[in-house]
């Protein structure tokens, strides 16, 4: 199984981000770490020069952050990732996030962003990752143009936009938001199975109460809840969303 983003950059796990590697990779064929500035890319690019055969990097803004980021941090961002490039399997996660703020403005400088993103990743041919919360019609609408594989991570919409996206061959990634969501439980019956990805969003959205931080071995508690909603065997269930999670970012190996 793979948790296919995740952000093993941030300080909480500074003090034992080896040891959860370790667990990790008792369990998982790889980590997709999402980058979120400057500083986390460079952290997650040190990361994956240590564990060059497991993790892997994305780059992009911190969705809650994007309507905040200036032109000038903007344009240091930019200048970070294409340094990047080489190193990178995707663009993201960006993308709208209407959660956070309900000023039209941000929700503008969101999808322009979002925009920015999507014509970078049809120049570099990279696979762009999709952050949508309670936005997913707004990114949908942007997206649709787009030339290139998309990942709507921690898909947590409705069965109309998850029928939308995935006509479109958009991939859905599940976080552990499925694992309390009666809804989200029923909307994942109707997904083309081979457009489904795993993910834990760590070390947010523990699914666990006696660990308030979550981290990438527990994905596993969402295929486990996937193959019981699917009808699958555990491990049928973790080599199909592994498939496509290698398929999405195209891993080499
Ligand atoms: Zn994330």
């Amino acid at each position: 199984m793979i948790d296919a983003h995740c952000h093993l950059a941030s300080e909480k796990f500074d003090l034992d981000r080896d040891q959860v590697i370790v667990r990790a990779r008792k369990r998982l064929s790889a980590i997709v770490v999402a980058a979120t500035d400057p500083k986390s890319l460079k952290k997650s690019l040190a990361l994956r020069q240590r564990y060059p055969d497991f993790i892997h990097v994305t780059a992009g803004v911190y969705p809650r952050r994007a309507a905040e980021i200036g032109d000038e941090e903007l344009k240091e961002l930019w200048q970070a990732v294409a340094e990047a490039r080489s190193e990178l399997v995707a663009l993201g996660e960006v993308g709208p996030d209407f959660y956070h703020t309900g000023d039209p403005r941000d929700h503008r400088r969101q999808l322009d962003i979002l925009a920015q993103f999507m014509a970078r990743a049809e120049a570099w041919s990279l696979p762009l990752v999709v952050h949508a919360r309670k936005a997913e019609a707004a990114a949908l609408e942007v997206l649709a143009g787009h030339k290139g594989s998309v990942l709507i991570h921690c898909f947590a919409g409705d069965r109309g936009i998850a029928r939308r996206m995935t006509a479109h061959g958009f991939f859905l990634s599940f976080s552990p938001i499925l694992l309390l969501s009666s809804a989200l439980q029923e909307v994942v019956r109707h997904v083309p199975v081979d457009l489904i990805l795993t993910e834990t969003d760590s070390p947010s959205l523990s699914p666990r109460p006696d660990r308030p931080r979550s981290e990438p071995a527990f994905v596993e508690m969402v295929v486990s809840k996937l193959a019981k909603l699917l009808q699958y065997r555990l491990d049928e269930m973790a080599a199909m969303t592994a498939a496509s999670a290698r398929m999405f970012y195209r891993f080499t190996r």
